[in-house]
């Protein structure tokens, strides 16, 4: 049985790469939790670390699910409930760059299949006038924003029988999602009826100041990656994973 000193690993890296491996201890909440991260030796991409930021989303959200757990309070979302799968779903830009990747890896029809969705998604919003505002950057633009897109009613185009098609490769929005009110309150949130788990650390925002502050909406993806291309400089993966996890919490 894992004790509490022993480190949650995560990994970054392609087979057949040179790795190193390190440890870190974040101190969350006041309490120590280890980390053992292995990561490329030679620079790299944001991207290529999405792995490891990943899996620090998912940390703090089964953190948090625990913990409201233990305070009897039982976190709604289940497979099966895709009602958040509708809301504008916020992107770091090396995340729309690995769905945009992950689209093109798709065998035939299924990638044409997808590609539609997105299409079919961003001829709705233009039909609603929305394209335009879909690069607000204040929390009160962004807010209602988010409340106009969700009355668009445009399923996520990864939604298949109301689960995650991509589960293993989701957003860390989608992992980071989290509420204690009843599911069937998502079909019409508001600000009244959602109670979402706030988490002790939150990776999305961090990773997005990291690559310089600018979100992409999930539905824009693939047109994100396409006008751009350059994924930037390849950097040191300790030196990325030290600018996330310094805007997350105090680390020793
Ligand atoms: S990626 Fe998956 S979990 Fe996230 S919004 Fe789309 S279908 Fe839902």
């Amino acid at each position: 049985m894992a004790g509490p000193d022993d480190p949650v690993r995560l990994s970054a890296g392609t087979p057949g790469e040179r790795l190193q491996t390190g440890r870190v201890v974040l101190v969350v909440a006041g309490e120590r939790v280890p980390l053992e991260l292995t990561v490329p030796s030679a620079p790299t991409s944001v991207e290529a670390l999405l792995p490891i930021l990943r899996g620090l989303s998912s940390l703090f959200a089964e953190r948090a699910t625990g913990q409201r757990e233990t305070e009897g309070r039982a976190i709604s979302c289940r497979a099966g409930c895709g009602a958040c799968c509708r809301q504008l779903v916020p992107l770091a830009p090396s995340e729309a760059r690995a769905l945009a990747r992950l689209v093109d890896a798709l065998p035939e029809p299924r990638r044409s299949v997808i590609r539609g969705r997105f299409d079919d998604g961003l001829a709705r919003l233009e039909a609603a006038g929305l394209l335009g505002r879909m690069g607000t950057r204040t929390a009160e633009e962004r807010a209602a924003l988010g409340i106009a897109y969700f009355q668009q009613a445009i399923a996520c185009p990864f939604l298949e029988d109301e689960s995650c098609s991509i589960h293993p490769d989701r957003p860390m929005a989608c992992r980071e999602y989290l509420v204690t009110s009843p599911a069937e309150n998502c079909r019409t949130p508001s600000a009244d009826t959602i109670e979402k788990v706030t988490l002790e650390a939150d990776p999305l925002p961090a990773l997005v100041q990291v690559e310089g502050g600018g979100w992409v909406a999930l539905i824009l993806a693939l047109r994100y990656r396409d006008d751009n291309p350059d994924p930037g400089p390849l950097r040191p993966a300790p030196t990325v994973l030290r600018e996330v996890i310094g805007r997350l919490v105090k680390e020793t």
